[in-house]
């Protein structure tokens, strides 16, 4: 079978990275519960910054955050190491900036994820996405974000959401723990 997944917040843990980045950076503490209440997926409400302001913190920060030692959530290589060895495909399809495609495939590689550059999409849209997921007729697609997810509801691949505070109200089966998603995975296949 065919398994597409997203990378940022499905994979790896990108923007509790990025709050304890912002906490440095911007010289605030913020409590890590602000972080886990959160309704949407940008950060820079927790640190009272206008939408403006947090587009440009995050765009100073990218390379950082892509590009040192972001945490991938537990459990997340077994899986994938687990489905490789099952003889399943992985596509990875991540709509990060297209310039920084070459490097997010390296450091995919420093990380000990099961990667080939064929099954690796990098610098679409949240909405493109949809097309590359049909085009290459994945059997299962994880994501996190909602602007992605909800373009895939129609489509025939079976999605299934990374659990984040943001798209709690996504009624869709759900990993809360990569650790625990075999069993989803494996109820699903049936
Ligand atoms: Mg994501």
């Amino acid at each position: 079978m065919k398994f597409g997944f997203d990378i940022d917040d499905t994979l790896i843990n990108l923007r509790e990275y990025a709050f304890h980045y912002y906490q440095k950076q911007l010289e605030q503490h913020v409590d890590i519960a602000i972080f886990h209440a959160l309704t949407r997926v940008e950060i820079h409400e927790a640190f009272g910054l206008t939408n403006e302001e947090g587009k440009n913190m995050w765009n100073r920060s990218l390379t950082f955050l892509y590009f040192t030692d972001c945490p991938v959530y537990p459990g997340a290589l077994d899986l994938l190491r687990h489905l490789q060895s099952e003889g399943h495909e992985i596509y990875y399809i991540t709509s990060r900036p297209s310039e920084y495609t070459e490097k997010t495939f390296s450091w995919m590689i420093q990380q000990g994820f099961p990667i080939v550059r064929e099954n690796f999409f990098c610098g679409m849209k949240d909405s493109e996405k949809v097309d590359i997921i049909n085009n290459l007729q994945l059997d299962y697609y994880f994501d996190d974000k909602p602007a992605v997810l909800n373009t895939l509801l129609g489509e025939s691949v079976k999605v299934i959401v990374k659990d984040q505070s943001y798209n709690r109200n996504l009624n869709l089966p759900r990993v809360r723990h990569w650790s625990e998603s075999s069993e989803l995975i494996n109820s699903r296949m049936r």
